[in-house]
């Protein structure tokens, strides 16, 4: 059954037959974040797709994950292209990495996710709060409930993990 719902504005359709962001996102509609993990190598994949992408394999079951990690990259959007964006502008884009499968199956890979970055409940983060954020910054996963069996993965400050000094592309 395809999923439609209303976000700021925007009308989002999750169509019936892209069977694994169906299923992806009706884990992420019980708070659940789950991806797929490969029967054949064990590795965990994202984005959710038909086959592994390290070996092919077609053949998955979804496993929980830890959503905790760390920012591995951001961008700060200041000129926002969807006009729902433009009161919320400046706001955060966090590519994170997850802890679960870093460094796997190379050292230079990892599970990486978007999201924008919010307060504790959901809402995009304030420019204040951003400005804390920067790569390095522990983050934990939160569930943005936006109509009756959608819910976006989003990102929020790791309250309780230890956090460096970020880094912060200079001057902004
Ligand atoms: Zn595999």
């Amino acid at each position: 059954m395809a999923i439609e719902a209303n976000y700021l504005g925007m009308r989002i359709v999750l169509d019936e037959h892209e069977v694994e962001n169906v299923e992806y996102f009706r884990h992420c509609a019980a708070h659940d974040f789950r991806l797929q993990a490969c029967r054949a190598c064990s590795l965990v994949r994202y984005p959710p797709g038909t086959a592994c992408p390290w070996c092919a394999c077609p053949d998955s079951h979804w496993v929980s994950v830890d959503g905790r990690g760390s920012v591995h990259s951001y961008t700060q959007v200041h000129q926002a292209i969807q006009p729902a964006f433009k009161a919320l502008a400046p706001y955060l884009v966090l590519l994170v990495e997850l802890d679960t499968q870093k460094g796997k199956p190379t050292e230079h890979e990892a599970l990486r996710i978007v999201g924008n970055l919010t307060r504790s409940d959901g809402t995009l983060a304030p420019a204040e709060l951003a400005q804390k954020v920067g790569v390095g910054t522990r983050v934990r996963m939160v569930f943005c409930d936006i109509a009756p069996g959608l819910s976006l993965p989003q990102w929020t400050i790791d309250e309780t993990a230890p956090q460096a000094s970020p880094w912060r592309y200079p001057g902004l």
